[in-house]
């Protein structure tokens, strides 16, 4: 099964494992409104988009500004019992799925519902039937159980996890079908390292994990064992020891971001040649990829060893490893038994989440990873008023005027290397709301009384629907998120920004609110996509979303110099004992959200047309702009999730997004009076400028 097709920088990191990004605290479902609704239906916050009685004002701004702003709000908000975290993104997204539940169940109970709807409806009836699952047990698994325990040989080992790309199962290497990044108009095969089932790496090396790994031993014999394969236990020690011996060889997350190094583009023959000990021809024939004539490979030297430990272990562990990927991957569509374990490890054990979330909103969510668009369309209609798409247009454009004028005035960049950034900055494509063409799933064939089916029948159809982009050109019509997802990115081969609907809500974006909060809220958030165009990795990208350098050597130079500032300061944080803060994994991230404060806060200044900003609640205009960013970072973590996140993912925690970027902000030490001595000050010399 694939497991990640997306290359897009995304905003925020939403889910820590699948199937778990709902809350317990879910508000009441609305019916779906005939018509549309007004924005102002979703929450607003204060009386002008600002949550005055959140802040905690005993601390001041220069001591601990994310405090300063959410600090009441952290103090009477507990972390809902079936979420890891909890906070400005989490309560949109029970918004979103409490709302997709409406549409989801009145296409489910319409008899003369349009053919898509009944397929959303035949999917949610096949999850939220579990007298069905129940009673079926384990056996939706046993064919394709007994396909693993019939392999004999190497060859068909490799065969196999070629074909996992179409159901359940893993493989030693990920696939996917992506743009080309030479050649940004046509579609190329990407394989990447694989072979992990814990977040990363570190999971399986590090002190920090060790309990998790020991935990992660248990949990492979127990679904093993459930699922009725032999020796589950003796099988789960050699597939965490072979695992290890992946993580040994593995790219750390570091390595695999840099768009350079990770891009190696061969023939099958050359692929054969980098890693022998790999039957590179059955995995492919079986993936449908042998009659791909350019594979790109992310991390060679990892490949020739992930293939040296595949021909070093026995087919009997190896069909073990297979075997458990499949009762991992399916467990969340089988019996009690099943979603139980995997709930207890994945949700419990490794993110800290006391609870399951109710079988519903995990019903919505597979909902939405099967027929995501079709729920999107009836989403568009019912919740997103066109004026919102005609103002963030606008908001937009001015946040691309900032953008521009911040380049001409750079004084460390050379103004041929301005003149290209321009260029590139020009050519952004826009995305807002939903795509302008829908995805056809009318091929998929969904029944409402088997759900393990479904869930595989739609991997098939997924793959097969990338498989055939290799004969076709780029669409860029397509969306990589859904409509209803609280969430933005940037695509550099695209150098597009996208803004799903569901994000372009309050305290992102509300038409009622001072513009101020909106500039420094949704303004952030398309100053940062932009910024992304921009950042250590987007910069490598040129205009037309080539991976092609652009930059006139000094001034490449001087830009590494000042991105290496800020990986030094966001290193210097410990979040957790034993956690600090990776600099340079988060390096994109933080980049781009230094270049969205900085550019909500000129395209405000922009907006007031030399006039002064007004002073509302005794708060300048700046304040107000600094205010609505940091308001949409509010967060609380589980410990567990958090230790996960800081290993794991490209984002900062959401303090830090507030907390770290401030830091080299100018016009905050200056509106909010930060002295030195104060613990967030930097001395103006030390501050990173990069945008
Ligand atoms: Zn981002």
């Amino acid at each position: 099964m694939k497991t990640s097709a997306l290359r897009a920088l995304t905003l925020a990191a939403l889910s820590t494992w699948p199937m778990t990004t709902l809350a317990a605290k879910a508000p009441a479902a609305p019916a779906a409104p005939a018509v549309p609704v007004d924005l102002t239906a979703a929450p607003r916050m204060g009386t002008w988009g600002f949550d005055l009685g959140g802040r905690d004002t005993t601390v001041t701004a220069g001591a601990d500004f994310y405090k300063h702003c959410n600090g009441a709000w952290d103090a009477r908000t507990p972390i809902p019992s079936d979420r890891a975290r909890f906070g400005v993104f989490e309560a949109l997204n029970e918004l979103s799925r409490a709302r997709s539940r409406a549409i989801i169940e009145k296409a489910a109970a319409d008899a003369n519902a349009t053919p898509d709807a009944r397929q959303v409806g035949a999917m949610f009836k096949a999850f939220m039937d579990e007298k069905q699952v129940e009673k079926l047990g384990k056996k939706p698994l046993e064919a394709d159980l007994a396909a693993v325990k019939a392999v004999k040989t190497k060859e068909e080992l490799a065969a196999l996890m070629g074909a996992t790309q179409s159901g359940f199962g893993g493989a030693f290497f990920d696939m996917y079908i992506g743009q080309h990044a030479k050649q940004p108009e046509k579609y190329v095969a990407y394989l990447g390292q694989g072979g992990l089932n814990l977040p990363n790496r570190d999971y399986y090396l590090t002190a920090q994990f060790a309990e998790k790994k020991a935990a992660y031993t248990q949990y492979v014999a127990q679904v093993l064992g459930a699922a009725g394969w032999p020796q589950a236990g003796k099988a789960a020690e050699a597939i965490v020891a072979l695992e290890t011996d992946i993580a040994l060889v593995s790219w750390t997350r570091v390595e695999q971001r840099d768009a350079v190094k990770s891009w190696n583009p061969m023939t099958p023959a050359e692929l054969a040649a980098l890693a022998p000990g790999f039957p590179w021809a059955p995995f492919l024939k079986a993936a449908r990829l042998d009659r791909a004539e350019t594979l790109v490979v992310g991390e060679p030297t990892a490949f020739t060893r992930i293939a040296e430990v595949f021909a070093l272990t026995p087919v009997e562990t190896l069909r073990a490893w297979i075997a458990f990927t499949v009762v991992d991957q399916a467990a969340p569509f089988l019996s009690k038994r099943f979603v139980d374990a995997h709930f207890a490890f994945r949700g419990k054990a490794l993110s800290g989440q006391p609870e399951i979330q109710p079988r519903w909103k995990r019903g919505v969510e597979a909902v939405g990873r099967t027929v995501g668009e079709v729920v999107g369309r009836l989403y568009v209609e019912a919740y997103f008023p066109p004026a919102s798409k005609t103002m963030m247009e606008a908001l937009v454009a001015d946040l691309k005027r900032a953008m521009g004028a911040r380049i001409e005035r750079l004084d460390w960049m050379s103004a041929v290397t301005k003149k290209r950034a321009q260029e590139k900055l020009a050519k952004f494509n826009v995305k807002i709301g939903y795509p302008s063409k829908w995805r056809d799933y009318s091929a998929l064939q969904l029944d409402a009384t088997d759900l393990y089916g479904n869930i595989k029948r739609h991997a098939a159809f997924d793959w097969d629907y990338d498989i055939k982009r290799l004969d076709r050109p780029v669409d860029r019509a397509e969306w990589a998120m859904t409509p209803q997802t609280v969430n933005a990115y940037y695509d550099p081969t695209m150098n597009e920004i996208v803004f799903p609907a569901a994000i372009l809500q309050p305290p992102f974006f509300d038409p009622q609110a001072d513009p101020a909060i909106n500039y420094g809220a949704i303004g952030g958030v398309i100053g940062h996509e932009i910024t992304h165009g921009f950042d250590d990795q987007g910069r490598q990208f040129d205009a037309d979303g080539k991976l092609q350098d652009w930059w006139a050597p000094e001034d490449a130079e001087r830009f590494v110099a000042r991105a290496k500032g800020l990986i030094d300061q966001y290193s210097a944080f410990e979040v957790l004992p034993g956690a600090k803060v990776n600099g340079a994994l988060t390096l994109g991230e933080n980049i781009a959200d230094l270049g969205g404060i900085l550019l909500g806060l000129d395209a405000y200044a922009l907006s007031l047309g030399g006039k002064p900003a007004p002073t509302i609640d005794g708060l300048t205009g700046e304040q107000r702009v600094l205010l609505g960013w940091a308001q949409v970072w509010r967060a609380k973590y589980r410990e567990d999730a958090l230790r996960q996140q800081v290993a794991s993912g490209p984002h900062s925690p959401p303090m830090l997004r507030v907390n770290a970027v401030m830091r080299n902000v100018d016009a905050w030490y200056s509106t909010f009076g930060v002295q030195p001595g104060e613990a967030l000050f930097v001395a103006p010399e030390k501050r990173v400028r990069i945008w």
